[in-house]
């Protein structure tokens, strides 16, 4: 009788921090057939750091969001108490500047921060009786409030161009093109985790945590306990999951096929929208089919700029951009209308002489369309129609671009107006599809607990519950999966998250 743990081949499809967390756990288990694929040439996924100004920069995940339950957060304080730092006060401490150079009085700015602050608390209780947007939800709240007597002095202009810039920074949040789209109840579906929520890696970038879970430092190779399991530029092109042969065949992009009795799939949910149709043969059950259509993706990009020096304030910690209507008028129609979109600038840690924008929706994805010098001749135009003094060159300027590579199609998922209305969510996408294992001969060879055989596993941060659209959502994720397998194959699970009691 063969022992399962040594024999057991699975396959993860995807190199990302799922994918990773997955397989590192399975070797935990004792299994020891664990082949990783991944299509592009390197790993991580969207985790991607790279060298960039004085140090590194993150194109994709930047920060540790939060402490209490956070599995990315519990695994490094196991490791090396170090690596993480809070960023401060950097996206709440920042600068208003209109398109006219004004900007906005402190004590103003401090107010209109403090309307939409305080509903960060009251929608946790609010939203459970919302049937509608969160954007119509937060619309309502945020001029109820600035209609109170004690709000009367706010000039409501100012005021008006405030919260659209907000409804930026919180459709950057969700990874949403609107407020509109974002469900109201559904957006309390995700979990914050306690504690400092913008911790950064210091000057080394969240691929840190790719190494701590490889043990890449530890055993002296680039892909740590990994290594000889990981293939890069293999793309998985087709999966046939046919339930008589309980194995998985897969068609990959050098023409070979390679057979598994599982495969855990953690491609993004906007690789899954846009390639299930063609990616699986037979097609997916219409309940799975459902789950990716239901749940939104969207696009977020970030823009660096690096200057020779800093030419901001030493107590600016970043400034938005807030268009006044007769001035969004020069842009619009124009080839930079996709400029109304970038929201904001902001320090970055570890980079004293850089400047990260972030940009949302279709102008998100238009500008991954753009060639590189009128990206940046236009995020010069901002600077110098936002800001009064005289902005010197930059040395340096890199974007993301989540969207037009196929295999990300964007940027993280949220819950949309439309995953209400299919209802549907993360707990169908990560139903694995099954096979039934009738013969004792079988179950008996396969040392299995379960009847239930899980051919194909589904991960990534869009199959999380409470954490979906973060890195501890997806290594979560990753470590669902390998319990299940685990659990087939009757071993003793080791830890199994809150948010999944
Ligand atoms: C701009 C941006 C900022 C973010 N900021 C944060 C943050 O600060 N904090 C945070 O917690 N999270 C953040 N996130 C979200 C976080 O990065 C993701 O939730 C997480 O990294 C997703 O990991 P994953 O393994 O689920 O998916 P991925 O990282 O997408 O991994 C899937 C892998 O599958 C590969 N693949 C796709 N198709 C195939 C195929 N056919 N065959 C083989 N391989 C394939 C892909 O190349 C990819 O490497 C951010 C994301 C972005 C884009």
């Amino acid at each position: 009788m063969s022992q399962p743990t040594a024999a057991t081949k699975i396959v993860i499809i995807g190199a990302g921090a799922s994918g990773i967390a997955c397989a590192t756990k399975l070797l935990e288990y004792g299994f020891q057939n664990v082949l990783l694929l991944e299509a592009e040439s390197r790993l991580g996924g969207r985790i991607h750091t790279i060298p960039f100004g004085e140090n590194v920069i993150d194109l994709g995940a930047q920060w540790c969001h939060g402490e209490r339950d956070n599995i990315v957060y519990d695994l490094v304080k196991r490791h090396d108490e170090e690596l993480l730092e809070s960023t401060g006060p950097v996206y709440e401490n920042y600068q208003c500047v209109r398109s006219n150079r004004e900007i906005v009085p402190e004590h103003i700015a401090n107010r209109l921060k403090t309307i939409v602050g305080d509903s960060l608390i009251s929608r946790q209780l609010e939203l459970r009786n919302c049937s509608g947007s969160l954007g119509s939800y937060l619309t309502n709240k945020f001029f109820d409030v600035l209609r109170q007597p004690e709000n009367r002095d706010i000039d409501e202009v100012i005021a008006r161009e405030f919260f659209d810039n907000y409804q930026k920074f919180e459709n950057s949040v969700e990874a949403s093109d609107t407020l509109d789209q974002v469900s109201g109840q559904g957006y309390l579906e995700f979990w914050e985790c306690e504690g400092d929520i913008l911790l950064n890696w210091k000057d080394k970038g969240y691929k840190e945590l790719l190494k701590l879970m490889m043990r890449s430092g530890e055993m002296k190779s680039e892909f740590g306990i990994l290594e000889q399991r990981l293939i890069l530029n293999r793309r998985v092109e087709k999966i046939h999951w046919n339930r008589n042969d309980k194995r998985v065949e897969l068609e990959l992009n050098n023409g070979e096929k390679c057979l598994a009795d599982h495969v855990i799939i953690t491609v993004s949910l906007g690789v899954l929208k846009e390639q299930h149709l063609r990616l699986f043969e037979p097609k997916l059950p219409k309940d799975k089919q459902r789950s990716i259509d239901g749940l939104a993706f969207g696009t977020v990009n970030k823009i660096f700029v690096e200057f020779p020096r800093a030419f901001w304030p030493e107590d600016w910690t970043g400034f938005t951009l807030l268009w006044r209507d007769e001035d969004l008028k020069d842009i619009k129609g124009t080839s930079r209308a996709w400029l109304e979109d970038v929201f904001g600038f902001y320090r970055v840690s570890y980079q004293p002489n850089v400047l990260a924008g972030w940009i949302i929706n279709a102008n998100g994805r238009h500008m991954e369309s753009l060639e590189r010098d009128e990206i940046l001749d236009g995020c010069m135009y901002l600077f110098r129609r936002f800001l009064s003094w005289s902005i010197p060159d930059p040395v340096n300027f890199r974007t993301s671009a989540w969207f037009t590579n196929e295999n990300f199609r964007g940027s993280y998922s949220y819950r949309s107006m439309e995953t209400e209305q299919l209802g549907t969510g993360a707990r169908e996408l990560a139903q694995p599809l099954s096979v039934v294992v009738t013969s004792p001969r079988e179950r008996e060879d396969l040392q299995q607990s379960r009847c239930d055989k899980p051919l194909v596993c589904f991960a990534g941060e869009a199959s999380s519950e409470h954490y979906y659209s973060t890195v501890h959502g997806a290594v979560e994720a990753g470590w669902r999966e390998a319990n299940r397998l685990a659990d087939f194959y009757g071993l003793p699970i080791k830890t199994i998250p809150k948010s999944q009691l």
